[in-house]
């Protein structure tokens, strides 16, 4: 489109013909404003992971800040994956619902662990990624302009722009840590009940339960999930019950599912992902499981949004699942991630360093409270501006010692950041090598606690 009068700055003139301008032409880099909706989602701003992206960081650092795997998806899901590249059906558009052969192996896993006949025309949905269907979907199908989502902080960061570009209105209930304890865990991150139901107001449509959660690590107990439940029965809301990490429970910990409790099937949908189970976060393959009257309104989103998710790794995801009890893979899971775990925790315990024992999920908390730099260390221009001092910590840390983490307060509201800025963030969904490596660097980080 040629440019409008206003847009040319005339500067010169040969003096000529009095048209011969040297035209410049304004800034038209944001001639049209982009929607508010990605300010106030937080979208744009420049956020921890871009900060501490690896680009940011010594080239061999070893990343443990980002929770992706550095390990592949099993063999055989895998094959089923080139499997089903090679059939023709598979390579075109599923039902917006997903593939028939995936809703029946999240049928055949998932029925017995809700204690239901599940309907697999009426009570799953596939979608794309847990982020596609947790975050966006049901939001799109449930809020109303103005409506409160409830989430606990820390909060996996994906939950707050898909409430805001939704229309909807997040409020923050914070998990308080107390690690005073001799062996503190991530039980120790506990909900303040009556800050709980003074967050409830008339606006309130949902509540997200992350379990076992993200970063924390906490396995929500029963108890917890009931008083959850009791109050989301009272103001009549509506459970997303986001259990990516169902399969990551540790120490014997019971993983309750709080569309298991009484009366609460009906207001609440259990989010899943193949990504996380089968170490394939890439294929963007997830799951709803919800009454119809939660899926139906989910169905008729999600058939906008992305119409359906890929079909050959959906397939993949059900061979996976229906596979996964002949080859005793949740046990085989759950103790390959305890190694993990046990590899970084005890890298800590060596430093004598606090740190929350997760007992789920694969992320470890530790406080990094006790570390120091000297005074004139050379922090870069982005983390000038973002005051607590934590996120100087995890650069810190990244350089010195070549580990990378994220800092927990990135994880809250600016009103609540302090309640978790002693933590730092580190994952340990990688191999144990890795781990070890990592493990030995974190040793020199002796002579900088205090
Ligand atoms: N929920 C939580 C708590 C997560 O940590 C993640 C991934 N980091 C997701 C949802 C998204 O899962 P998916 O990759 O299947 O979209």
């Amino acid at each position: 489109m040629a440019p409008s009068a206003t847009d040319i700055l005339p500067t010169v003139s040969n003096g000529t013909n009095g048209f011969a301008h040297i035209k410049k032409y304004k800034d038209r880099s944001n001639l049209v404003p982009f929607a508010s909706r990605l300010k106030d989602g937080r979208a744009l701003a420049q956020d921890v992971w871009s900060i501490f992206n690896a680009v940011n960081l010594p080239s061999d650092c070893i990343n443990l800040g980002q929770g992706y795997m550095n390990f592949p998806p099993p063999q055989w899901v895998k094959d089923a994956a080139g499997e089903a590249l090679a059939t023709t059906a598979t390579n075109h558009y599923s039902h917006p619902k997903g593939r028939l052969r995936l809703r029946e192996a999240i049928k055949k896993v998932y029925g017995p662990l809700l204690g239901r006949d599940l309907d697999v025309e009426n009570e799953i949905q596939v979608t794309s990624g847990a982020n596609e269907g947790t975050l966006y979907s049901v939001f799109t199908a449930f809020l109303e302009p103005g409506d409160e989502v409830i989430m606990f902080e820390p909060f996996f960061d994906q939950y707050l722009p898909s409430v805001v570009f939704n229309g909807g209105v997040p409020v923050y209930v914070p998990l308080h840590p107390d690690l005073s304890g001799e062996r503190p865990t991530s039980d120790d991150w506990k909900i303040d009940f009556d800050e709980l139901a003074r967050a409830i107001t008339p606006r309130t449509k949902m509540i997200i339960v992350n379990t076992p959660h993200n970063p924390v690590g906490k396995v929500f107990t029963r108890e917890e999930l009931e008083k959850i439940a009791a109050l989301a029965e009272q103001h009549n809301l509506i459970v997303m019950s986001d259990e990516v990490y169902d399969f990551l429970v540790f120490d014997n910990k019971e993983h309750v599912r709080i569309a298991t409790l009484p009366g609460m099937w009906d207001r609440t949908v259990t989010v899943g992902s193949a990504g996380k189970l089968f170490s394939a976060t890439g294929w963007r393959v997830g799951w709803l499981i919800a009454p119809a009257s939660i899926i139906r309104p989910t169905l008729a989103a999600c058939t906008r949004i992305v119409f359906c998710s890929n079909s050959p790794l959906q397939e993949a995801a059900a061979v996976g699942l229906e596979q996964i009890e002949e080859r005793g893979y949740l046990a085989q899971t759950v103790k390959e991630y305890d190694e993990r775990r046990l590899t970084l925790t005890s890298a800590f315990d060596k430093l004598g360093m606090t740190y929350s024992h997760p007992e789920g999920s694969y992320f470890v908390l530790l406080d990094i409270s006790s570390v120091h730099w000297p005074e004139n260390y050379p922090f870069p221009e982005s983390l000038q501006g973002r005051g607590r001092d934590f996120n100087r910590a995890c650069w810190f840390i990244a350089m010195e010692v070549g580990v990378s983490s994220i800092p927990v307060s990135e994880f809250y509201c600016e009103e609540h950041c302090s309640i978790g800025e002693s933590y730092a963030r580190f994952a340990f969904c990688k191999d144990v090598d890795t781990l070890k490596q990592a493990a030995e660097r974190l040793q020199n980080l002796k002579r900088f606690l205090r």
